[in-house]
């Protein structure tokens, strides 16, 4: 029977070539392809500095840091998201905020986190505190989920207003771009905050394998992340002198080789995992118990997954059964961050909190995506789809 998985890499002799490389020289980590990967993100992202690092996570704990969160910070972020996003504020032993999610873009809600703010902290002239326990809101991390931007503006502003820094996780959404009515521009995905990451893990629209980047315009925040990734050491580093806790978050000079390969063909692959998403669309247009991805007006998706809706009257499970039995590879995306149960334990987030984050997760399904899915294997996932539906 056919196999069709739900993601795959899009590998070709350019990356195996790029990669090879590398094992002819004395570079295997730290070297002249991190730099030319870096430089690719500065390129084709348009920011000033490009920081590889080992994952998305470490990438994301290190702006984290960066911000300056601490022990019993608060970062408001959103539920509906791979759980690395809200991890990382734990590592600081800070709280995350949960802000529930837009039912179309399925990102924060950011109307709701302006109307957050506006009612449970008051600012003091420097810091945003909680009005009941005091705590300090040290940063916002919004999440462009699925490739798709997060509405930015509300956040750009209550950033201006109260100097609070953005975080953007753009693991998800690399090239994604959004419509500022605040700039008057569109504007690439991890260019707004104090800093944005990408994430090149195999089912990203591109891989290094493990591996993440940072990228930001403050010349500060990427010394200072250069420092944090490298065991703290400092500018000009003498050996073995240490100026702050570092980590050993750096990207090895393999991975970051098939990035830079990967990134000279950015376009290309977006614009495939575009044809592939298009033709879903229209394979599945006329099916009444499904929702398709919604992509606003004011935004330019990247595609990352390709996630269907099913109805409340469907059984997901049995859906999903369905799917698994004839080959077809399917996953819900996401469970509730809040719902987890070291959170539940942890901050006494409980069901009911964010209606639909929950009600959403309840029904997604991701179904198989990747640049190199034919015409003829989506319409035999689309009919398997329509099977399933009919049995479930
Ligand atoms: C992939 C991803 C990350 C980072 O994941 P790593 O596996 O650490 O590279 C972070 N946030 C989101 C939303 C992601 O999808």
């Amino acid at each position: 029977m056919k196999q069709i998985p739900l993601s795959r890499p899009d590998i070709t002799g350019l990356e195996k070539k790029i990669v090879c490389e590398v094992l002819d020289t004395p570079y295997l980590s730290m070297g002249p392809k991190t730099r030319a990967f870096e430089n690719e993100f500065v390129k084709q992202i348009g920011v000033n500095h490009a920081v590889a690092v080992s994952s998305g996570t470490a990438g994301l704990h290190v702006l984290i840091k960066i911000a300056g969160v601490k022990e019993g910070d608060e970062v408001i972020t959103s539920p509906f998201s791979f759980i690395a996003s809200s991890n990382v504020i734990l590592f600081e032993k800070a709280k995350p905020v949960f802000v529930d999610i837009d039912p179309l873009t399925l990102n924060i809600d950011s109307q709701k986190v302006v109307e957050l703010i506006g009612s449970n902290y008051e600012f003091d002239g420097k810091v945003l505190r909680n009005k009941k326990t005091g705590a300090i809101l040290r940063a916002l991390l919004p999440v462009h989920i699925f490739g798709h931007p997060v509405d930015m503006d509300p956040l750009l502003e209550i950033s201006e207003k109260y100097a609070l820094p953005i975080i953007e996780d753009s693991c998800e959404a690399i090239g994604a771009e959004y419509y500022s009515k605040k700039l008057g521009k569109w504007v690439k995905v991890g260019t707004l905050g104090i800093g944005g990451v990408f994430a090149f893990y195999p089912n990203k629209q591109i891989t290094t394998g493990e591996g993440g980047i940072i990228v930001t315009n403050h010349e500060n925040v990427a010394r200072i992340a250069r420092s944090l990734i490298n065991q703290g050491r400092g500018d000009n580093p003498v050996w073995l002198e240490h100026i702050r806790l570092g980590y050993n978050y750096r990207m090895d000079e393999l991975s970051a080789a098939l990035g830079y390969a990967q990134m000279l063909r950015l376009d290309e692959i977006l614009q495939k995992r575009e044809e592939v998403a298009g033709r879903y669309y229209e394979l599945m247009k006329d099916i009444d118990e499904i929702e398709l991805p919604y992509v606003a007006d004011w935004a330019k998706i990247s595609w990352f997954v390709f996630v269907i809706r099913v109805k409340d009257s469907i059984d997901r499970s049995k859906f999903m059964d369905f799917l698994r039995s004839h080959g077809v590879a399917s996953k819900p995306y996401f469970t509730p961050i809040h719902l987890q149960k070291f959170y539940v334990e942890r901050f006494g987030y409980s069901a009911g909190m964010f209606p639909v984050t929950e009600d959403v997760s309840s029904r997604t399904v991701a179904i198989p995506f990747y640049s190199s899915l034919t015409e003829k294997d989506q319409k035999y996932v689309v009919d398997v789809i329509k099977e399933a539906l009919r049995k479930a």
